[in-house]
């Protein structure tokens, strides 16, 4: 069997991450989740109150910070200059803000740089936006995953609960309808299915439904 590349995009809750975990761990590849490193980014810049519209400002700090991906017992850490910061990356004001950060292209350029560093050691399941479209483009699995905004943010209001992050489903709606719309129209590499991505609408799926259907293409384009 061959090493492959998988590509998942889709918008917000979408269960990307969840399911290419799982993926990445039945195939024992890698995992890279693209939205940490921009959730990460984010953070850095509101802590050191740098401006979130200017460009220039977001990419230099970029390029003098660290985030690195890695593996643990308690799952996939994120490090930020060497702090874990695995749990701030998913507060509310990270991501309400986040789309404004990734919305940079020359910031982005440095960014897909990093992802091909990481994606250039073998086996890989990469999560993100633009992965099919600008990171991967070779990939030979791309999946598109969506599934309704009710269902979504549904997701989410769990997913906070099991964090113990108080939210509203209305309130995560509306902000999942906004981060979605803000990726979709920006210029630099919008959300958007690649051509040769297979779509695949989980809002009547389970997780290990939808990591299964992704594990049958993949052991399709392995064969
Ligand atoms: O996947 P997650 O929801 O954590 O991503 C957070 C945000 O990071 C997205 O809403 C998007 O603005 C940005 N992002 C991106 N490109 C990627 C991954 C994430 O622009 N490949």
């Amino acid at each position: 069997m061959k090493n492959i590349q998988i590509a998942i995009d889709g918008p917000a809750g979408a269960g990307k991450s969840t399911v290419a975990k799982i993926a990445a761990e039945k195939l024992q590849y890698t995992y890279i989740d693209t939205g940490a490193m921009y959730r990460a980014l984010t953070l850095k810049a509101l802590r050191t109150e740098t401006n979130l519209d200017a460009e220039m400002a977001i990419t230099e700090l970029l390029r003098q910070t660290t985030i690195e991906l890695v593996p643990s017992e308690q799952g996939q850490r994120v490090l930020l200059d060497g702090e874990d910061v695995s749990e701030e990356i998913r507060f509310p004001n990270i991501s309400s803000n986040v789309s404004k950060v990734a919305a940079h292209a020359a910031m982005r350029e440095i960014m897909v740089d990093r992802q091909h560093e990481m994606a250039s050691r073998g086996g890989v399941v990469m999560d993100g936006r633009d992965i099919g479209t600008a990171v991967l483009p070779q990939a030979e699995l791309k999946v598109f995953m969506s599934a309704t905004v009710e269902e979504r943010a549904r997701r989410r209001f769990e997913d906070n609960n099991n964090r113990g992050i108080a939210s509203s489903i209305e309130k995560l709606q509306e902000e999942i309808a906004l981060r979605d719309k803000l990726d979709s129209e920006r210029e630099a590499s919008p959300l958007v299915q690649a051509e040769d991505a297979i779509y695949l609408d989980t809002t009547s799926l389970t997780i290990d439904e939808a990591a299964n259907a992704i594990l049958k293409l993949a052991n399709e384009r392995m064969a």
